[in-house]
């Protein structure tokens, strides 16, 4: 499995060290985790809430889990106790869910909001009037245990990069337009193996890597 850390190594020579690498390990055994761990990689990306629970069961306790996946609220609480970033956030019910689990156990977890950037009718996300409502809602206020770090968005599957420039570019805008107001914004989520780049380019703080650095996976997650 040699190929983890040579794949790891590549993409970090091509990103600046400003540029924070998620390795999306999604479907992927405990053994792949475990090698690219020894090859310094801290921040781990899966989609799913108990297959997350059941590898930061298993794996050291330096790592930094991030849930980048469409969320089931009803799941939440069995993630709230170590789950370090959720990315994929798109409603004030989910945020009063994670509100309600951080709480007890006296936590703040950071969290994302989902902006739909895509054309694709079938992604998921936020438009942007309602990521201005969600961030000027008095209910947010009141959420003392979220704190909502940044956006993040996944453009449309392909490789035209002119499509890919212009929908990353509006989220950068529309990230630059809201960091203005909230100071607590400093992640802009962006860009996947197939366009980290173009992303990176538009300026993304965070990529999140599947199968750039694990190989393909098996079935569709
Ligand atoms: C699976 C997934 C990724 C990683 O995808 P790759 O193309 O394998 O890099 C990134 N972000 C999200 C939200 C994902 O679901």
């Amino acid at each position: 499995m040699n190929y983890i850390k040579e794949n790891l190594e590549k993409i970090r020579a091509d990103i600046s060290n400003k540029v924070a690498l998620v390795a999306v390990s999604k479907t992927k055994p405990i053994r792949d985790l475990q090698v690219a761990y020894e090859a310094g990689q801290r921040v781990f990306g899966e989609n799913k809430i108990q297959e997350m629970v059941t590898k930061y069961e298993a794996l050291p306790k330096d790592i930094e889990w991030h849930m980048i996946g469409h969320l089931q609220r009803n799941k939440v609480k069995y993630m709230a106790h170590f789950v370090d970033l959720i990315h994929g956030v798109d409603s004030l019910k989910t945020l009063k869910e994670i509100n309600k689990q951080a709480h007890k156990h006296n936590r703040v977890i950071n969290c994302l909001l989902q902006v739909r950037i895509a054309k694709e009718e079938t992604k998921f996300g936020l438009t942007n009037d309602e990521v201005a409502n969600i961030l000027n809602s008095d209910d947010l206020k009141s959420f003392t245990n979220v704190k909502i770090t940044g956006l993040m968005g996944m453009a449309t599957f392909t490789k035209n990069e002119d499509i890919l420039n212009e929908e990353f570019s509006e989220l950068k805008t529309l990230y630059n337009h809201h960091k203005k107001q909230h100071p607590n914004f400093t992640i802009l989520s962006m860009g996947m193996s197939g366009d980290y780049k173009v992303g990176i380019k538009n300026g993304s703080t965070m990529i999140r890597v599947g199968s750039s650095i694990f190989g393909a996976r098996n079935y569709i997650a």
